[in-house]
């Protein structure tokens, strides 16, 4: 047998506990260079633009060309 808790649990420990389960939503920062909402501390998925500089190519999803 592993370790037993010696005693049950109380409603209120329980629920103080559990007081911090909870999701917290995503935060999102506008671009600078073409203002789409992006992760912060992240290069933006839409302009591939990080701290002003173009740091990735984005490739356009529309274009016909490989
Ligand atoms: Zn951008």
């Amino acid at each position: 047998m592993g370790a037993l808790p010696k005693q049950k649990r109380s409603k209120s420990k329980q629920g103080r506990k559990r007081a911090h389960h909870f999701l917290v939503p995503t935060q999102l920062v506008e671009c600078s260079n073409c203002g789409s909402p992006r992760l912060p501390h992240t290069v933006c998925g839409k302009c591939g633009f990080y701290k002003g500089e173009q740091v990735i190519q984005v490739r356009e999803k529309n274009s016909g060309a490989q």
